[in-house]
């Protein structure tokens, strides 16, 4: 995702690019992402809710100018959030969470007792209590970045699909790229690999500031969208499309590169999803897919030039938020690349803090 949408920003504002990849293009963790616009819910430090909610406020219009541009469907909702409790215990932390939102002034409903289940007829008649975030929502992930690759390549970018970057290194002026079919000389090189950051050497380093962490996502379909929102539980989320599509995620797991699914985390996922929406009993199961979330030790995404090689401006590491935080990135990088410009944002997100 960050890829593509780097390179969607820079050739729209007129730079000539190569889009390198070892895989199809979106095919990374983004394939495995359940694209949820949710900054509230994962802002586990002022810095990253700070970043989520500039990233979520890019959005609407991002997401207007891509279907303009390229004709393409995009499904982009902002229906909310529900985040849901299911015993006396969750609905306590979820009032007291709702204290915190009206602390710091983000829109929210907290209701409670049969309320509650009115709020969202979807939700179980268990449910205790709910809250309501009614900025959030969702993006299709795979008519994202279809879309962003449709309009970067028609405005001149070159995608090599499956060179693998190797080595990247200073000669001079330049910046070169070594992939295992061709190398390529460039003003500035984006290093935008996920979780594979430590797959090539830039400079000669090899950097271990990005890890892998599995992440498993149900996809389901039921016959109609059982909701508008995005329901959010203890042990799942789920995210109802318009066309009765149910993603369900997801595993946070450290299994180092491994890609596969496992039969824990499937029951797991099925198991928590059916008490948060009892209808999905009978969904039908259309897949299971597995994605590698780019971890950095502070969980804030690695945006910046990088302290050491001249030429080198890193995207990366962006965990659990890479799609709702693509079109800040793709902004901040295309104007620090063509204008110079340095984002109040990239003072969170400095490479130098890991030596890079
Ligand atoms: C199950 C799951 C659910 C998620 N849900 C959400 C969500 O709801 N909302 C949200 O914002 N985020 C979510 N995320 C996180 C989000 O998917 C990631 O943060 C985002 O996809 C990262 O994008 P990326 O482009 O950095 O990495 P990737 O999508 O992994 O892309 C990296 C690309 O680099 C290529 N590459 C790597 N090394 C090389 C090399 N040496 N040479 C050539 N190519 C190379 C790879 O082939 C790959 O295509 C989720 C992730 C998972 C796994």
């Amino acid at each position: 995702m960050i890829g593509c949408a780097v390179a969607y920003e820079l050739t729209r504002r007129g730079a000539e690019v190569v889009l390198l990849d070892m895989r199809q293009p979106g095919a990374g963790a983004t394939q495995a992402s359940a694209g949820m616009l949710t900054p509230y819910l994962e802002g586990e430090s002022s810095a990253l809710l700070q970043l989520g909610v500039a990233g979520l406020a890019r959005y609407a219009p991002f997401v207007e100018a891509l279907r303009e541009a390229s004709g393409r469907v995009v499904e982009y909702r902002r229906e909310g959030s529900v985040e849901v409790a299911l015993s006396d215990g969750e609905a306590e932390a979820l009032q007291s969470r709702a204290a915190y939102y009206a602390a710091i002034g983000v829109p929210h409903r907290f209701v409670a007792g049969d309320e509650a289940h009115a709020l969202d007829p979807s939700l179980p008649s268990a449910v205790r209590a709910a809250l309501l975030l009614p900025d959030h929502g969702y993006v299709g992930v795979h008519s994202l970045a279809g879309a962003l690759l449709a309009v970067a390549e028609r405005e001149g970018a070159r995608v090599a699909v499956g060179a693998r970057v190797e080595r990247v290194t200073t000669e001079g002026a330049v910046t070169r790229v070594h992939t295992d079919r061709e190398v390529l000389d460039a003003d500035v090189v984006v290093v935008a690999s996920g979780s594979w950051l430590g797959h090539a050497t830039i400079d000669g380093v090899t950097s271990e500031a990005v890890r892998p962490v599995r992440g498993q996502l149900l996809q389901l379909s039921m016959s109609h969208a059982p909701t508008s929102r995005v329901l959010w539980g203890r042990a799942c989320y789920l995210v109802p499309w318009t066309d009765g599509t149910l993603l369900v995620g997801a595993t946070v797991e450290e299994a180092g590169f491994d890609e596969h699914a496992t039969a824990a985390g499937v029951s797991g996922l099925l198991s928590a999803a059916f008490s948060l929406l009892p209808a999905a009993r009978t969904a039908r199961f259309d897949s299971v897919r597995v994605g590698l979330r780019p971890a950095t030790k502070d969980h804030l995404p690695i945006i910046g030039r990088s302290s050491v090689a001249p030429g080198v401006v890193y995207a990366t590491g962006h965990y659990r938020s890479g799609i709702l935080l693509a079109p800040l990135t793709a902004e901040i990088v295309a104007g620090l690349v063509l204008d110079g410009d340095a984002s109040p944002h990239l003072e969170h997100t400095r490479p130098g803090r890991f030596g890079l």
